[in-house]
């Protein structure tokens, strides 16, 4: 019999994210993430003009945000939209980590599809739904069966089947075995793999770097991977247009510490909630300075997950050293029937809740992590001076420069001074050619870039420039 390993990648293809790529060996199919794109979604949506759940899987399949396949996506969805239900046809979808454009269009997937992912990763999901509104494009972990006609309302979801794993263990999905190795990315809970498949092992990258705090995971997974003698290797290139910079967690804290230290008013700072490091940096910070940190009832939610996972050291929600910001809501005046969400009902009673009244009168003495999108509480906040610092990245499409443009409007109204202090979640160039080099895998299949002909000159095995749905078959060199 003659053996078939094909590789075909949908969505992240010449471009940032939305990674969903299919590996069949012979009989067994698996997807590798199956993210939601930005780019794509964003050439036909906005803010106001969304896919609609009401033509259920219709508006995504229409517009190509999702690849029409059979045999993969859910029942309700397909009925919904005029099609009959099918039986699934891939045997599990292996996630590399917790970000939107790796895992949020496993929302379309069928109930009995295994979804395998780290442990933390699991949490990771747990928090971010517990934060955020039902949505047709994020229910990952359970969805509601549609259409939801109102006497449905109060139905429980439907559970997806999850299977958690942790460094050196392997998954074995019929007649592949794959191994996870972790590797450091701006999200907890990342990892990379090695799939054993009949033409020899497979390396996927998923989303890494060596500029973290923790390098020496992303140095355990190149040293296996090239343990492995790989056929294959599915890489990352989002900043293969990058050579080398100085950025650094380390030079995060100490931009930001510089620029806090000794500022006698009010220092706020943004950061993204699921970026474990960087919460760790600033809660360091804050420490040392001796100021209280201010987070939202949204950060507890990821704060309280990460808490319970020993290996990540970070404290509870009710720490001494953070505070909790209530939000004005309805009648303005902070009691409990204005708040409606679950996520916030449940912690008003936590002794460490606070409102921005209380941080008025001695602003010196927090430090208040507030996102962009909750800038009118600048308002009630009252800076009138102070520091801002955003440790995210800079604006890189005209719809993120427009919020931008607002967002320093307010800095400058309220008189922050504005301090930038980053560092990416993404390889650097040199870093990857490095990685590169030492795996030296017979192929490489560049995705995720916006730069794939940049990986044409390294002098390394087969590169292979992927193009969106087209089959690539993997053949065992001899
Ligand atoms: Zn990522």
């Amino acid at each position: 019999m003659i053996k078939l390993v094909k590789l075909t990648f949908y969505g992240g293809v010449n471009e940032i994210g939305g990674n969903k790529i299919l590996l069949e060996d012979n009989d067994t199919k698996i997807f590798l993430d199956f993210g939601m794109s930005f780019k794509r979604r964003g050439m036909f949506f906005e803010e106001y003009l969304t896919p609609r759940s009401a033509n259920g899987i219709g508006d995504f399949l229409t517009m190509q945000l999702i690849p029409d396949i059979k045999g993969i996506y859910r029942d309700d969805l397909l009925e919904h939209y005029g099609r009959k239900p099918e039986e699934p046809e891939i045997q599990g979808v292996v996630l590399s980590h917790a970000h939107a454009d790796h895992a949020n269009y496993v929302s379309f997937l069928h109930k009995d599809i295994p979804i395998y992912c780290g442990e933390t990763c699991k949490h990771l999901l747990e928090a971010i739904e517990e934060q955020s509104q039902r949505s047709i494009e994020s229910e990952v972990l359970n969805y509601k069966k549609r259409p939801i006609y109102k006497n449905e309302y109060r139905n429980p979801p439907i559970k997806r089947i999850f299977h958690t794993f942790r460094t050196d263990d392997k998954i074995k999905i019929d007649s592949l075995e794959i191994e996870p190795i972790h590797v450091d990315h701006s999200v907890p809970g990342a990892y990379g793999f090695i799939i054993h498949t009949s033409q020899g092992p497979i390396v996927y990258t998923g989303d890494l770097r060596m500029h973290g705090l923790h390098a020496e995971m992303t140095e355990d997974f190149i040293e296996k991977a090239l343990e492995s003698k790989p056929v294959a290797m599915i890489t990352e290139g989002t900043r293969i247009d990058v050579g080398t910079t100085n950025e650094s967690e380390q030079g995060v804290y100490n931009e930001s510490i510089k620029n806090i230290k000794g500022n006698k008013k009010l220092s706020i700072v943004d950061f993204n909630f699921k970026d474990v490091d960087r919460f760790t940096t600033f809660y360091k910070i804050a420490r040392q300075l001796d100021k209280k940190l201010v987070i939202s009832f949204k950060h507890a939610c990821f704060l309280e997950k990460y808490h319970k996972d020993k290996k990540l050291k970070v404290p509870d929600s009710r720490d001494e050293n953070i505070l909790l910001l209530k939000p004005k809501r309805l009648t303005g005046t902070y009691i409990n029937e204005d708040y409606n969400e679950w996520y916030i009902k449940k912690r008003l009673n936590y002794p460490n809740v606070v409102t921005a009244e209380e941080i008025v009168k001695k602003p010196s003495q927090y430090m208040v992590v507030l996102n962009f999108y909750y800038f009118n509480q600048l308002i009630d906040l009252k800076p009138n001076g102070g520091i801002y610092i955003h440790s995210l990245s800079e604006p890189f499409n005209e719809e993120m420069e427009i919020s931008y443009d607002r967002m320093m409007n307010w800095i400058n109204f309220f008189k922050l001074r504005f301090v930038q202090a980053h560092c990416s979640g993404h390889i650097l160039g040199d870093d990857l050619r490095e990685l590169i080099r030492k795996v030296k895998p017979l192929e490489l299949y560049p995705i995720h870039t916006e730069h794939p002909e940049l990986f044409k000159k390294l002098e390394v095995g087969n590169i292979r420039m992927v193009e969106e749905g087209k089959e690539y078959q993997v053949l065992k060199k001899i």
